[in-house]
């Protein structure tokens, strides 16, 4: 990733509870994106924070960082910039909120963003440190798991310290538990198995995995202070060394449905910028459910994923959907086409999609 200390954890989400400790954050507002993965305003709240939203950009999936610029106070700690779906965080724009907000840490989630390049500047590099998801969803994955990276000296070695002293070492029975869950989603996640995921999502056998919110409850998982176990640094370790071809077939993926679809009012694309990786390519559609049901009665399973705008959850107030409309327009919209199998599952994706999805002729 191009930081000096690389420390793993968990979850993505309990290395970022234990930054913002490290930190010394505490009482203090986090402005956090209203659309993103929920377990990182978890994360903030029960770290004793508040998390702070501002609605993505007008055109974009990202938090528009001047919505975050205005909702900043004396009391603001930090703020989460997020590059969703691997579309780059805009550093110009971050470099402006830095210097117009001195007092704000800037914390980079990039449990989406591995390898995101802002005109050639490493997205991962900017700010005190970068958070990363590696569960089974991710690009990188060692089954769950997370890590942070930071160049400071000062705070890995306090995170190490804190990390060791919150977390009890992950046994023999987590990693069996890995283990068996491993051998159970593998397929779903390797094979252009497409019905089969929805067969174990309908069976409930993915719900370890999906079923991970309630929109009235604040919480971790039961093992959040349980340590990576080996199995999973393991398989962190051999995804490492494929980390490069995992890049390379995303942004083939995205490529094709970038030069293939006719996108329109009624399709529209995700954010088209150099250095993007695409982690997800999550263009937005009149009437998803239609689609998803249409897809996967030919056989392709297609993704919704965030499916909710943070702050109209209850527990995070139950806003309306006008109070963060781009938001609220993304989670209703959003379908994530697949992306892991490079041009050539691109393309069958397409073919067995043909008419759902209008296309470019020629
Ligand atoms: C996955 C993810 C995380 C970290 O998730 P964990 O499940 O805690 O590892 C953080 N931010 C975003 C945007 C994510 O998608």
């Amino acid at each position: 990733m191009g930081r000096r200390h690389a420390l793993a954890f968990p979850y993505g989400r309990t290395g970022l509870f234990l930054l913002l400790k490290a930190m010394g954050l505490s009482g203090r507002e986090i402005i956090c994106p209203a659309y993103t993965c929920v377990v990182v305003s978890h994360a903030v709240s029960l770290s004793g924070n508040t998390p702070v939203f501002a609605d993505c950009e007008p055109n974009g999936c990202n938090m528009d960082l001047d919505l975050a610029g205005a909702a900043v106070t004396e009391n603001t700690g930090a703020i989460l910039a997020t590059s969703l779906f691997g579309v780059p965080v805009d550093l110009d724009h971050l470099d402006r909120f830095k210097e117009a907000h001195p007092h704000v840490s800037v914390i980079q989630d990039c449990a989406h963003g591995f390898g995101c390049l802002w005109r050639g500047r490493s997205v991962v590099r900017e700010g005190t440190a970068a958070l990363y998801g590696l569960n089974i969803s991710k690009m990188l994955t060692s089954v769950f798991g997370g890590m942070l990276t930071t160049d400071d000296d000062a705070l890995y070695q306090s995170l190490m310290i804190l990390r060791d002293k919150t977390l009890t070492p992950g046994g023999a029975g987590k990693a069996l538990r890995r283990l068996v869950y491993l051998a159970t989603v593998y397929p779903t996640f390797r094979e252009p198995l497409y019905g089969l995921v929805n067969r174990m999502e309908r069976s409930g056998m993915l719900d370890a995995f999906t079923a991970y919110y309630d929109e009235t409850v604040i919480d971790m998982p039961k093992d959040h202070l349980r340590g990576m176990t080996r199995l999973e640094a393991r398989v962190g370790l051999a995804n490492l060394g494929r980390y490069k071809e995992i890049l390379r077939r995303r942004a083939e993926a995205a490529e094709t449905y970038f030069e293939s679809l006719a996108f329109g009012p009624d399709l529209v694309p995700p954010p088209r910028i150099p250095g993007a990786t695409y982690s997800h390519f999550s263009i937005r559609v009149p009437e998803r459910e239609g689609l998803l049901q249409a897809a996967l009665k030919r056989g392709v399973q297609l993704g919704c994923i965030p499916e909710y705008s943070i702050p109209e959850m209850r527990a995070y107030g139950g806003h309306p959907p006008e109070d963060f409309p781009r938001a609220a327009d993304w989670a209703r919209r959003v379908v994530n086409l697949p992306v892991w199998g490079g041009a050539p599952v691109a393309r069958r994706v397409l073919k067995r999609l043909k008419g759902l999805l209008p296309v470019r002729s020629g």
